[in-house]
C-alpha cells in the first residue's frame, strides 16, 4: 500500500496554476516521492466546466486528502456571474467543508527585503517575525445580521457571539504554535468594553494553565494595532477573534512587505489543513511569467510543518528563499533599484538551485 501523503491541489485561476506549479516542484524536490498530488477543479475554471465553483467531487477529494494546497481563484471573467456561484463561494465552501477554524498568517520580514518595509529603519531592523492566529468561524461575521426600523429610522445590527469551546480550541492552537517558537502568546481582545471579549480573556487564561512554559499577555485591539507599527518585534504569537484578526492580519501583511511573499494556513481539529498564498489570482499579470511564486512555495513549507511534521524540509525551503533574496533576485512585486529583476520561473529555478 502506498504510504504517500495525499495532497489535494487547487491551481485555480489567473496566476494560480503558475504559482502552484512552482510550489509542487519545490515540494517534490525537498521530499521526493513522499506526496501524491491530486488536482482539483475550483473557482472560475470550475464554473466554466461544471457550472459551479466547487463541484461536490472537488470538495470530497480535499476532505479525503491529508492536506490541501490552493493557488488563487477568481478574475474579471466571473465578476458578473450569479453571486451564488461566484469563485469566492468555492473558497468559503472548501473552508467550511474542511472544518478549519484557525487561520495562521506569518508576518515575517526577510532581512534582504527590509527596505520594502514601510516602517522606520530602526524599527524594522529590530526584526519582525510573528504569527497571527485568527479565529475563522465565529464572531460578528457569523452572528445574526439584522436590518430593521428603530424609532422610525433605518437601523442594523450584527451579533458578536462566541462560545467557550470556540475560544478554547483556538487558544490551544496558539499555545501549541508558541511552543515551537519564542514561547509568548499575546491575546488580543476588547475586554474593557465587550462581554464576548471578557469571555474570550477568561477562557484563554484558563487554557494557559495547560501551558506553564508559555508566557501569556493581553492587549486591547486598538493598542495592538498601534503596537504593531510602533514595535512589532515584541510579538511572537497573536491570538484573536475573527474580525480583529481580519484587520490586524492585513495590517501585518503591509509591514511585512509584498503580498507576493506571504503564505497562510487554515487549520482544524483534524490537522488536514488548507494552505494558500494570501494574494489573489492577479489577472493583470497572469500568463506572463511575472508572478512571484514565493508565497505559494512558503505555503507549501507551512504544509510540511503543520500537517506533516516535516520541520527540517520546511526550514530548508525557508532558507533557500532567504538565500535567493540575499543574492539580489527579485520578481517585479519586490523589485527595487540595484536588485536583479527576474521572471517567476527564474525565481523558482534559483530557489531549486539553493535547495
Ligand atoms: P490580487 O492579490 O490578485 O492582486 C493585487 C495586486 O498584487 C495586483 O497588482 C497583482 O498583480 C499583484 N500580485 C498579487 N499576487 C502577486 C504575485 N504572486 N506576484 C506578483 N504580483 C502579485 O488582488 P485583486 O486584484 O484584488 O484580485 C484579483 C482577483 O483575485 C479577484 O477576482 C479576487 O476576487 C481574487 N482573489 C482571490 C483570492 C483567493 O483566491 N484567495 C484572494 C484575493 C482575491
Amino acid at each position: 500500500m502506498s504510504t504517500k501523503k495525499i495532497v489535494a491541489v487547487i491551481p485555480g485561476d489567473g496566476i494560480g496554476p503558475e504559482v502552484i506549479d512552482a510550489a509542487l516542484k519545490v515540494l517534490e524536490h525537498v521530499a521526493p516521492n513522499k506526496f501524491e498530488f491530486k488536482s482539483v477543479a475550483m473557482g472560475g475554471n470550475a464554473i466554466d466546466k461544471y457550472g459551479e465553483p466547487l463541484p461536490a467531487e472537488s470538495l470530497k477529494t480535499c476532505q479525503n486528502a491529508d492536506a490541501t494546497l490552493l493557488g488563487a481563484v477568481g478574475g474579471p471573467k466571473w465578476d458578473n456571474v450569479d453571486p451564488n456561484i461566484r469563485p469566492e463561494r468555492g473558497l468559503l465552501g472548501v473552508r467550511k467543508g474542511l472544518e478549519v477554524f484557525a487561520n495562521i498568517r506569518p508576518a515575517k520580514i526577510f532581512q534582504p527585503l527590509a527596505s520594502a518595509c514601510p516602517l522606520r529603519k530602526d524599527i524594522a531592523d529590530k526584526g519582525i517575525d510573528f504569527i497571527i492566529v485568527r479565529e475563522l468561524t465565529g464572531g460578528i461575521y457569523f452572528g445574526e445580521h439584522k436590518a430593521f426600523t428603530l424609532n422610525g429610522e433605518r437601523a442594523a445590527s450584527d451579533l458578536m457571539q462566541y462560545t467557550e469551546h470556540e475560544i478554547r480550541r483556538i487558544a490551544h492552537v496558539a499555545f501549541k504554535m508558541a511552543r515551537g517558537r519564542r514561547k509568548l502568546v499575546t491575546s488580543v481582545d476588547k475586554a474593557n468594553i465587550l462581554t464576548s471579549s471578557r469571555l474570550w480573556r477568561d477562557v484563554v487564561i484558563d487554557v494557559a494553565k495547560e501551558y506553564p512554559d508559555i508566557e501569556l499577555n493581553h492587549m486591547y485591539v486598538d493598542n495592538a494595532s498601534m503596537q504593531m507599527v510602533r514595535d512589532p518585534s515584541q510579538f511572537d504569537v497573536i491570538v484573536t477573534e475573527n474580525t480583529f484578526g481580519d484587520i490586524l492580519s492585513d495590517e501585518a501583511s503591509q509591514i511585512a512587505g509584498s503580498i507576493g511573499m506571504i503564505p497562510s494556513a487554515s487549520l482544524g481539529d483534524n490537522n488536514r489543513g488548507l494552505y494558500e498564498p494570501i494574494h489573489g489570482s492577479a489577472p493583470d499579470i497572469a500568463g506572463q511569467d511575472k508572478a512571484n511564486p514565493i508565497a505559494t512555495i512558503l505555503a507549501g513549507a507551512m504544509m510540511l510543518r503543520y500537517s506533516f511534521d516535516m520541520n527540517t524540509e520546511a526550514d530548508r525551503i525557508e532558507r533557500a528563499v532567504d538565500e535567493v533574496l540575499k543574492a539580489g533576485f527579485r520578481t517585479g512585486d519586490i523589485y527595487t533599484d540595484g536588485t536583479n529583476l527576474i521572471s517567476g520561473s527564474k525565481m523558482l529555478s534559483e530557489i531549486i538551485t539553493r535547495l
